[in-house]
């Protein structure tokens, strides 16, 4: 007995995304923590956490927020407010990170993968702290500090505990990072740290309801396969501590990419004591029910409705939709919209096309208008006239030089009829169309 068959896991993501406004969250400063040339360039005394700072928010990343929940289908809160959150490390300078606890900006949305849909409990906005670098200068080992980092806008995108592998958990993942670009709000370059990855893990016993009693958290991944390796490893550990009798500690691991195992980094408390309150700088945030309106109704159609239109509208199938419509702008998938439009007035086959694009048999670019594309799908398939005679001809030869090809189809052997047809169109130098072919060899096989 696997352990599959007597638990279920219980996954549930926390993803945190820098987004690209051109100022940081709660001052003036550039917002460009890996372009800059040189450390502690871009700050201020906010930024710096100096005693006295006024933070006033960026109003930009307020509003990205509410896009990123209501492209998500969450409910805005249209009473919230910042909080702050206590901890002690030297990449905050003030002591707290200005997040929002209770009335977070957006609630209880979705986003759908192919394994089910995942309940999406929160999306908030906070500030992303500095970044500590550890050297060794003239031979000693010191920490740096870069506050180029401190106080970007770092908008943190919860679900639900609905996730069941770490397959369904990397989908997850990388819809998400394709909505966030397709919203033009974030970069998610994964390997600068511009979107960041946890994942908390535990196992259900068959036949309960509850949630168990723990959890173990997965802290920094960057990238989805670590995070999908990752969350295997956990749940096979966590399986056998269970099958022990024992229930796993609830604590933070890490991943370590070269043993290709998780790693314990501290235990975590049931509620760790952050002492949030609610930020005393900056007064609760309203929106009115028309401000979230507008919002809303300027959200471009999401790659998902968008996929489903076209697997209404031209018989493509989910997988095919699904493939085509992953871009990362709006803009290729306005233009691939135009091309399938085209195709469809022009009562051309989609489906090939789909299958062209998907298997690469078509590489086409945006720079290519959608008039352009579809004249290279066109001649990708257009074929060469023959002359009936000359084609019977030629078949006759190809039948000629492979009697024992021929014999074979004649007791029955169907699947020769391919390498006679390779025979028939290598002997010329024209694009035959197959069918055409096709026909005539079988007619001059069963003769
Ligand atoms: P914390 O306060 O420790 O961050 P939360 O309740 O805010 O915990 O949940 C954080 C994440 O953990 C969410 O994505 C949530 O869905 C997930 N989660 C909650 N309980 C469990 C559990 N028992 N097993 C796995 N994930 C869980
Ligand atoms: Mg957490
Ligand atoms: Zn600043």
């Amino acid at each position: 007995m696997s352990w599959q068959d007597k638990y279920k896991p219980v996954i549930g993501l926390e993803t945190h995304a820098e987004l690209k406004t051109a100022s940081k969250m709660f001052c003036g400063c550039v917002n460009d923590p890996f372009g800059a040339k040189q450390p502690n360039s871009h700050t201020c005394p906010v930024c710096l956490g100096m005693p006295g700072g006024l933070p006033v928010p960026n109003k930009k990343a307020i509003e990205w927020t509410l896009k990123i929940g209501l492209a998500t289908d969450c409910e805005v809160n249209l009473f919230s407010k910042f909080d702050r959150k206590h901890y002690f490390y030297p990449d905050l300078a003030k002591g707290y990170q200005i997040s929002q606890y209770d009335l977070p900006f957006c609630y209880g949305g979705k986003l759908e993968t192919s394994q089910g849909i995942i309940g999406i409990r929160r999306v908030h906005l906070e500030e992303d702290t500095a970044k500590l670098l550890h050297k060794k200068i003239d031979g000693k080992d010191v920490s740096l500090i870069d506050f180029n980092r401190s106080g970007v806008p770092l908008v943190e995108i919860v679900t639900e505990p609905d996730i069941r592998n770490g397959a369904q958990a990397k989908e997850y993942g990388k819809k998400m990072r394709q909505l966030l670009r397709y919203l033009d709000v974030a970069d998610c370059d994964m390997e600068q740290g511009g979107m960041r990855l946890e994942a908390n893990i535990s196992l259900r016993k068959k036949g309960t309801k509850e949630l168990p009693s723990y959890k173990v958290e997965i802290k920094n991944i960057n990238s989805f396969r670590f995070m999908e390796q990752a969350i295997d490893y956990e749940l096979e550990r966590q399986a056998k501590i269970l099958d022990s009798g024992e229930t796993p500690q609830q604590e933070t691991r890490g991943w370590d990419a070269t043993k290709n195992q998780t790693f314990s980094q501290r235990s975590k408390e049931e509620a760790e004591d952050y002492r949030y309150f609610p930020e005393p700088d900056i007064p609760p945030i309203r929106f009115t029910e028309d401000q979230v309106e507008k919002i809303k109704s300027a959200l471009p159609e999401t790659p998902q409705q968008v996929a489903g239109r076209w697997e209404k509208d031209y018989e493509l199938t989910a997988a095919q939709a699904a493939q085509l419509s992953t871009v990362e702008s709006e803009s290729e998938l306005a233009w691939l919209d135009s091309i399938l439009k085209l195709l469809n007035q022009q009562k051309l086959d989609i489906q090939l096309f789909a299958n062209d694009l998907i298997n690469k048999k078509l590489s086409v670019t945006q720079k290519l208008t959608p008039e352009e594309v579809v004249k290279r799908f066109e001649s990708l398939h257009a074929t060469e006239e023959i002359d009936g005679g000359e084609l019977a001809g030629l078949i006759q030869e190809v039948l000629k030089n492979n009697q024992d090809a021929v014999e074979k189809y004649q007791a029955g052997e169907q699947q020769v009829l391919g390498f006679l047809m390779g025979q028939v169109l290598g002997k010329i130098d024209k694009k035959l169309d197959p069918k055409q072919v096709r026909n005539a060899l079988q007619t001059a096989l069963e003769d």
